[in-house]
């Protein structure tokens, strides 16, 4: 018999043992939904949010004192026909969406827009404090798989040991096809983490401030050996790192012009058995904070936008790549002797000659005349050293991983390019060249190819 024809009466076994029982029991709760208390609930809040009255919650609930109720109590709320089981709430985590979460708890669109009065999916947010319903036979624990391109349901059902009938339950499925790179909750196996994600990868997260505009990102992948992992944010690449054998790490700035408000956040890459998979999640971005100011700029040329432009753009392709050679361990040093002297911080939105704030403070600028001594913070490659028409005598440092770091108006350079430097080197000396009011020193600190919010890299170590 060839393997194709035991897969095919495999098949025909499993659809078979699927006629006979469905493929997953719901529990039919007699007296109704079970709903925890939530902080800030009222009863009449509970009653309109679930279109039931006051008098039936108590009744089901068997309430005695209904003005005395206590965040965690469970309270019946009789005649709900669009859900079951016990309502919690999780705060959605990276690996986990709208669809993850509705194929883990078998709950319909319409359960899932009425429990979190959602419009769209791309509501459902990370962080989004999710109410969900347990108690359905959901699959917590169940291993995954992912689809590869071409490769029929049946197949894949083969592959893990599952009747593919129920696989298209369990996922929502509405024909027996899937989309490439779609990570499905196979059943018949076990595995913990996030259910967008398929089983070989543990675990996703964001360490520190998250999502925050001007903030630098740090991403942990806790997966199988042998795995590999890109993805996207704000229209960058995401650069893995391994930290271990199972343990990656990408480093990524938010930018500064990111509006509040959610946006794409996408992991892909390969398993270790080949199979590619790719998860997008909506994150929210918070406000930095930053505040307004107004510049006066004597020499008017310096205002060009097309010259501020084209010295952007030339600056960013320089800082666009993550070198694979991680450079720094531990803290970084000061870059200037008067890192508490700030003369504008960083993130302000600016006005040139009371124009309009279309221009961001994208650096520090540490105060002081010319003259003061500029260090490296940490040990890095020079990938630029010479004059800018804006920027005036500019260095840029290559530390790794897709840090890099600038200084700015400086009156010398006192490296070349190509040049290896230490902590605490005198790479220059501050001045007041390019388009500037005064002599200091502009630091940046670039983090895959977005200008962050520097002093982040003086009062924490980055892995
Ligand atoms: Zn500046």
């Amino acid at each position: 018999m060839t393997g194709r024809a035991v897969v095919a009466l495999l098949v025909v076994a499993v659809f078979a043992a699927a006629i006979a029982q469905p493929a997953y029991a719901q529990q039919q709760e007699e007296d109704g939904l079970r709903y925890p208390v939530q902080p800030g609930d009222t009863l009449s809040s509970i009653a309109l949010r679930f279109n039931v009255s006051i008098d039936e919650i108590v009744r089901a609930s068997s309430l005695t004192n209904p003005n005395n109720l206590n965040v965690g109590d469970i309270l019946i709320i009789p005649g709900v026909d669009w859900v079951e089981g016990t309502l919690f709430f999780q705060n959605v985590p990276l690996g986990e969406t709208y669809v993850s979460l509705k194929r883990r708890y078998l709950l319909s669109d319409a359960s899932m827009a009425l429990l979190n009065q959602l419009t769209s999916p791309n509501q459902l947010y990370y962080g989004f404090p999710a109410m969900l319903a347990s108690d359905r036979g959901e699959l917590a624990n169940s291993a995954r798989a992912v689809v590869s391109a071409g490769q029929p349901l049946w197949e894949l059902a083969a592959i893990s040991g599952d009747n593919p009938w129920a696989l298209m339950a369990y996922n929502q499925l509405l024909g027996a096809w899937a989309v490439p790179g779609d990570v499905l909750f196979t059943p018949a196996g076990q595995a913990a983490g996030p259910g967008g994600l398929p089983s070989g990868v543990h675990s996703v997260e964001v360490e520190g401030i998250g999502f925050v505009q001007g903030r630098t990102l740090v991403v942990n992948v806790v997966s199988d050996e042998g795995t590999q992992l890109g993805g996207e944010f704000f229209g960058a690449p995401l650069h893995f790192f391994a930290e271990s054998d199972t343990q990656q790490v990408a480093l990524q700035g938010v930018p500064l012009y990111a509006e509040t408000g959610t946006f794409d956040f996408t992991l892909s890459g390969t398993l270790a058995d080949g199979a590619s998979f790719s998860l997008t999640q909506p994150v929210r971005v918070a406000s930095g904070g930053y505040e307004s100011e107004t510049l006066t700029v004597n020499d008017p040329a310096l205002l060009n936008p097309e010259l501020s432009e084209r010295e952007m753009q030339q600056v960013y392709a320089m800082v666009a790549d993550a070198t694979p050679d991680k450079r720094w361990a531990g803290y970084w040093g000061a870059p200037h002797p008067y890192i508490n002297v700030i003369n504008s911080r960083f993130g302000i939105h600016r006005s040139y000659n009371n124009g309009e704030y279309e221009n961001y403070h994208y650096g520090i600028d540490f105060g002081g005349g010319v003259g003061i001594e500029i260090w490296a913070p940490a040990p890095g490659t020079v990938i630029f050293a010479g004059p800018l028409d804006v920027r005036g005598n500019v260095t840029i440092i290559d530390h790794g991983w897709g840090v890099y770091t600038g200084y700015f108006h400086q009156s010398q350079i006192l490296v070349e390019l190509g040049d290896q430097v230490q902590t605490g080197q005198v790479i220059g000396l501050v001045g007041a060249t390019g388009r500037i009011t005064g002599a200091h020193l502009h630091w940046e600190v670039w983090v895959g190819g977005v200008a962050v919010e520097p002093m982040d890299w003086l009062n924490r170590i980055y892995p």
